[in-house]
């Protein structure tokens, strides 16, 4: 089971920031911006690697909640959103999640 999923389910806490019945956000507990929120399926998801066609709707829930959560937590100013996939992408956590970052001037390319 991932911590994500323990998160899901309540068994260790978490800042959450939003949540309805397809998806949960809570704030990163390592944040690289002033704000760094994680924003997950409920459904247990390892990567976008292991999506199929069944999930389309849900992957346009997720990104559609995106700028909801921009606008509760005040990013009026834009963000950046990072989905890491596989070792090379640098994904630490196998429950898909789209890392949603601002309230600071991002740089790009990220390294
Ligand atoms: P990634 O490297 O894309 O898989 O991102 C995983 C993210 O999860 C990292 O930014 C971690 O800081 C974050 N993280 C790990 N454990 C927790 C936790 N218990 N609560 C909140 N964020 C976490």
């Amino acid at each position: 089971m991932t911590i994500f999923l323990k998160i899901i389910q309540r068994e260790i806490p978490a800042d959450i920031v939003y949540e309805d019945s397809h998806c949960l956000a809570f704030r990163d507990v390592n944040p690289q911006a002033p704000v760094h929120v994680l924003l997950i399926p409920k459904k247990p998801v390892a990567s976008l690697d292991e999506l199929t066609e069944d999930d389309a709707e849900l992957c346009g829930h997720l990104l559609l909640t995106v700028p909801k959560i921009a606008t509760l937590l005040g990013l009026d100013g834009g963000y950046r959103t990072v989905v890491n996939t596989g070792p090379h992408g640098g994904q630490t956590v196998f429950h898909l999640h789209i890392h949603i970052m601002g309230g600071r001037n991002l740089a790009w390319p990220p390294g």
